[in-house]
């Protein structure tokens, strides 16, 4: 068995029953494998590969907090602080019912890569709790994140592990959670990101997801001489990412057909209206299924089925495992030229490899998404300096971050001889940085 394959199967045997942690570490070191072999004896010397696949630190507690009708609920938080190799722990809280400490274990490991390739000072690290804020009052979530960051509090500071939002996790959240942090800890310091921007967030960071996954979509279409004016795109999921993802994609002259959430999906032949779009989910926090209220050419279809309407570029939005090979067979004979990924792992191994063998240029989520962590380190840098910058200024260092890691990925796949394949070369890009990062650092 080769070194590679010996750490996977040990991640599967010390970590049974956590299925999207073991895809997101075969996807990794199967794509590496080439690195690996070239310094196969130092890295089993120094087990890197097998430091590299155990966090550093997971944190499991407990969270109680009580309802509007006095009835008390307990749910389960977690942080996992993964690699602090290149800086400081990195990365979003997840609220979500089916949030487990392989689901955090996974988002934590794809996270050090995607911090890797920004170019940036900043470690991997996740989590979340399986609360779910749909249906509660505004009082209930303040008073579960509330209890939530009474117990958090004690892991993070500005310098150590600066949390940001995720799946569940927006404005709102961040609030509340910066408030307790300030409350109990006595310090107004940048220990999260996505905050407000009256107490010291950035601007651009809501917009930074959505809008970076298609400044990189376009610079990989321009190495192809296309464009994506013109062209028609299909984006699942209606929340943070999704949103911007269709503002940039109409400012740069592409039609976004259809817009999802978990209990259905929408196509507008006429393009996705932002304004009604931002309605819904923003103000009203309601379901798509109000959309053709506010179109009335447009149809809602209960369940999934984004993938099945015919377009030109594929943008999924929404969370992982949510396109598998029976879509990626439909995507290939709907001749889609490009799939981005603006979820986290939203794409089945399975599928990404049939997109590949068919032509279909892929840009895995530890790119395509890397604008919102690649901003939330802008947010850290003037929280430091305490400064605020423009909106102009932060998004056209947005745009050059995304530019750059676009290219030392696709410099990385070419110098392995695997030209066109971004999945490999970013998990080669983030990983030789981070490899040297760990070996320099000694045992630790
Ligand atoms: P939001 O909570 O704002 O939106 C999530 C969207 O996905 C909603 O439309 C939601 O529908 C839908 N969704 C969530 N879970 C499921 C599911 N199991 N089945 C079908 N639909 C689902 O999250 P974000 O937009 O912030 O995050 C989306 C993805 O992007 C995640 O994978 C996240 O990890 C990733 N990401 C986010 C970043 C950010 O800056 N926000 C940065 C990098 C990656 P519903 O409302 O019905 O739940």
């Amino acid at each position: 068995m080769n070194y590679t394959d010996e750490v996977i199967a040990r991640v599967k045997r010390e970590n049974p029953d956590e299925p999207e942690f073991h895809q997101a570490v075969h996807e990794v070191l199967d794509s590496i494998c080439a690195v690996v072999e070239a310094n196969e004896k130092l890295y089993r010397r120094e087990a890197l590969l097998e430091r590299l696949v155990t966090p550093e630190r997971q944190i499991r507690f407990r969270v109680p907090w009580i309802d509007d009708h006095g009835q008390v609920h307990v749910n389960t938080g977690y942080r996992v602080q993964f690699n602090s190799a290149i800086g400081p722990y990195k990365g979003g809280l997840r609220l979500h019912p089916s949030v487990n400490s392989g689901i955090i274990k996974f988002l934590g490991f794809e996270q050090i890569f995607k911090n890797s390739l920004t170019g940036l000072p900043i470690g991997g690290g996740k989590g979340g709790a399986d609360f779910d804020p749909k249906g509660k009052s505004d009082r209930e979530v303040m008073l579960f994140c509330q209890s939530f960051m009474t117990e958090l509090c004690k892991y993070i500071s500005a310098d150590t592990d600066v949390p940001a939002g995720d799946i569940g996790t927006g404005a709102r959240e961040i609030g509340y959670l910066f408030g307790q942090y300030k409350r109990i800890r006595g310090v107004f310091e940048g220990v999260l990101t996505g905050k407000g921007l009256s107490y010291g967030g950035s601007p651009g960071r809501t917009e930074a997801t959505g809008y970076g996954l298609l400044y990189i979509t376009e610079e990989m279409l321009r190495c192809r001489g296309e464009h994506l004016e013109g062209r028609t795109v299909v984006v699942s999921g209606s929340g943070n990412v999704a949103l911007y993802a269709i503002e940039k994609a109409h400012q740069l002259g592409a039609k976004v057909l259809t817009a999802s959430d978990s209990d259905g999906w929408v196509y507008d032949p006429a393009g996705i209206d932002l304004t009604a779009l931002k309605d819904i989910k923003e103000v009203k926090r309601a379901r798509l299924r109000e959309y053709p209220s506010y179109r009335s050419d447009a149809e809602y279809h209960e369940g999934r089925g984004v993938w099945s309407v015919k377009a030109d570029i594929v943008l999924p939005c929404a969370t992982q495992n949510e396109l598998n090979l029976v879509d990626a067979k439909q995507l290939v004979s709907n001749r889609v030229i490009a799939v981005a990924e603006g979820a986290n792992m939203p794409t089945t191994e399975e599928a990404t490899h049939y997109l590949q063998q068919h032509g279909v240029s892929f840009l895995p989520g530890k790119a395509a998404n890397a604008g919102g962590v690649a901003t939330s380190a802008l947010e850290m840098s003037q929280n430091s300096g305490r400064l605020s910058w423009s909106f102009e200024r932060v998004d056209e260092k947005l745009k050059g971050i995304m530019s750059e890691l676009f290219h030392s990925v696709d410099s990385a796949a070419q110098r392995y001889g695997h030209a066109g394949n971004y999945v490999i070369g970013a998990n080669i890009a983030g990983f030789e940085k981070i490899a040297g990062a760990m070996l320099a650092q000694g045992i630790i």
